[in-house]
């Protein structure tokens, strides 16, 4: 039997989860924590998951849940995990894979070294499948739960990344494939495309000059880099109840980075600032 849908406040936090135990893989930082933060707010029990043991622990001990030192990119590890978190909290009925990397600088396909695609290949692709199957499994089996991906406009568009873009295009199609799979069975997967979002990871990469923040706000119809709040808003909408008839979408969070971006070759966005 299906839960009735549950009620919430206009802000969007309130009880819609209450009672059921969400794990956020890549929770300790960004996009993750954000979607922990959301979750825990709106009732759900969080289980951090994080090779990042310490600052998942400080997430946790914030929302009121549990850490968990993981490595997503070894996929036996992860059917552990979901042993274990569920021997300890009990059945898992919302999952978020937020876990992942950036590629680094963006080089030339002929300079990328093959470990660097390897482990952008191993975490962002392959861990994001593993935990999909680890946690999706056991929610088929209950005939129930909600999977949420983390893809990008990477996926979607082609960009100087030659191994994040093809893994987050892969990601889109990881989603679509197991929302078929596992539609049947009551669970519902579905993916998020962000846009440039001011996470930790991002900082970083403008820190180091690897990445311009003037240029991404400029990017957007909005003129705004996404933040992680924005992110985790649409991620609990999709795995929520309102959401009964979503399954296998990818859905873009990027203040109209896609929409955009074509407007180069007309001279650029208007600024209607008359
Ligand atoms: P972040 O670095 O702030 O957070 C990522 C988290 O994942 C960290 O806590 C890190 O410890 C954890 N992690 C990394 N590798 C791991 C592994 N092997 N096992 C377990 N945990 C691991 O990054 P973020 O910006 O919040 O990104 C989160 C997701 O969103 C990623 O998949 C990223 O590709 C995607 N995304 C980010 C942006 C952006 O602009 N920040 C845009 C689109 C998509």
């Amino acid at each position: 039997m299906r839960p009735a849908p549950q009620g919430r406040d206009a802000a969007g936090d309130g009880p819609r989860f209450q009672g059921r135990i969400a794990v956020v893989t890549g929770g300790a930082s960004g996009i993750g924590k954000a979607c922990a933060e959301v979750l825990a707010a709106q009732g759900a029990t969080v289980a951090i998951a994080d090779r990042d043991l310490v600052n998942a622990q400080v997430v946790a001990q914030a929302l009121g849940g549990r850490a968990y030192a993981i490595d997503v990119s070894v996929p036996q590890d992860l059917e552990a995990l979901a042993e274990c978190i569920e021997a300890e909290l009990g059945p898992v009925a919302l999952l978020v894979n937020a876990a992942g990397i950036i590629q680094g600088p963006s080089v030339r396909p002929e300079e990328l070294p093959f470990d660097t695609y390897d482990r952008v290949y191993g975490i962002n692709l392959r861990g994001t499948h593993a935990a999909c199957v680890a946690f999706g499994r056991r929610m088929a089996a209950r005939r129930r739960g909600a999977i949420l991906n983390l893809a990008s406009i990477a996926g979607m568009r082609s960009t100087p990344l030659h191994a994040y873009g093809p893994m987050k295009a892969a990601v889109i199609g990881l989603t679509e494939n197991l929302a078929a799979e596992w539609g049947r069975c009551g669970v519902r997967v579905n993916c998020l495309s962000p846009g440039p979002v001011l996470t930790p990871a991002l900082e970083d990469a403008i820190d180091k000059g690897l990445r311009d923040r003037r240029r991404m706000e400029d990017s957007a119809a909005s003129g705004r880099m996404v933040m992680p709040r924005e992110v985790a808003l649409a991620a609990a909408f999709l795995l929520s109840d309102e959401a009964s008839a979503i399954t296998g979408v990818n859905l873009p969070v990027d203040h109209g980075w896609l929409v955009a971006n074509s407007w180069a070759s007309f001279g650029g966005l208007r600024s209607h600032t008359s």
